[in-house]
C-alpha cells in the first residue's frame, strides 16, 4: 500500500477525502493526524488559503516523513467583504464551534436582503512530497446564505449554505451528493490524478 497523510483531525474531512481518493486508486492508505498523536499543532499563519495549506502540508510531511496532503478552506461572504474567509473555523472566537460561528454570521447578515446574500466556499489543497515536490489546487463553490439553519448533514456552515441551482442547503445534502460539487471535492479531484502518479 502507498501512504499519504491528510493533515487534519477532522473525521468528516478524512471520510470525504477517502471517498474521493478511492475513485482514482485502491492501493492508497490514507492516514490522518490521529495516527501521529505527538505531532505539534501547525500554526496557520498564512494570509491566504493557499499559503496555509502549503504550510500544513510541509510541516506534516517533514514530521511524518511521508507525502502529506493538506487543505485549507473557508466561507467567503460577499456582504462581509469576503469574511470569515481564512478565519472561518474560529469566527465566533472559539475554534470549531459550528453553532456559534453560524449564529454570528446569521446575526451579521440579519439586515441583508436575499439578493445580496451571495457567498462562496474556497478550498486550497496542497501536496508536499518528502523529496520537496509540491502541487497546489484551489476550487470554489458558489451559493447564498439562507436565513435559518436547515439540515443535519455535513459540518461547519453547511446548514446555512445553499449552492446555486439548488433549493437545499448542504446540510440537507447526502454525503455523496456534496462530494460531487463541493469546493474540497473539486480541488481534490483536480489534484488526485497527479497525487496518484507521484506517490
Ligand atoms: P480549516 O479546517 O482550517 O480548513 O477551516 C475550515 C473552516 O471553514 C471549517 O471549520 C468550517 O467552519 C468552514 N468550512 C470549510 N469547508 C466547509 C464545508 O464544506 N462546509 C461547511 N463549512 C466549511
Amino acid at each position: 500500500m502507498r501512504e499519504v497523510v491528510l493533515a487534519t483531525r477532522n473525521k468528516g474531512k478524512i471520510a470525504e477525502f477517502e471517498r474521493l481518493l478511492a475513485e482514482y486508486a485502491s492501493d492508497i492508505q490514507v492516514l490522518g493526524l490521529a495516527d501521529f498523536p505527538d505531532l505539534p499543532d501547525v500554526e496557520e499563519t498564512g494570509s491566504t488559503f493557499q499559503e496555509n495549506s502549503l504550510l500544513k502540508a510541509r510541516e506534516v510531511s517533514a514530521y511524518c516523513q511521508l507525502p502529506a496532503l493538506a487543505d485549507d478552506s473557508g466561507l467567503c461572504i460577499d456582504a462581509l467583504g469576503g469574511d470569515p474567509g481564512i478565519y472561518s473555523a474560529r469566527w465566533s472566537g472559539v475554534h470549531g464551534n459550528d453553532a456559534e460561528n453560524i449564529a454570528k454570521v446569521l446575526h451579521q447578515l440579519k439586515e441583508v436582503e436575499s439578493e445580496l446574500r451571495g457567498a462562496h466556499f474556497t478550498c486550497a489543497v496542497a501536496l508536499h512530497m518528502p523529496d520537496g515536490r509540491e502541487l497546489i489546487e484551489e476550487s470554489h463553490l458558489f451559493g447564498t446564505i439562507v436565513r435559518e439553519p436547515r439540515g443535519e448533514a455535513g459540518f461547519g456552515y453547511d446548514p446555512i449554505f445553499m449552492p446555486n441551482n439548488s433549493s437545499l442547503t448542504l446540510g440537507e445534502f447526502g454525503p455523496g451528493e456534496k462530494d460531487l460539487i463541493s469546493h474540497r471535492g473539486q480541488a481534490l479531484r483536480a489534484i488526485a490524478p497527479h497525487l496518484v502518479a507521484l506517490l
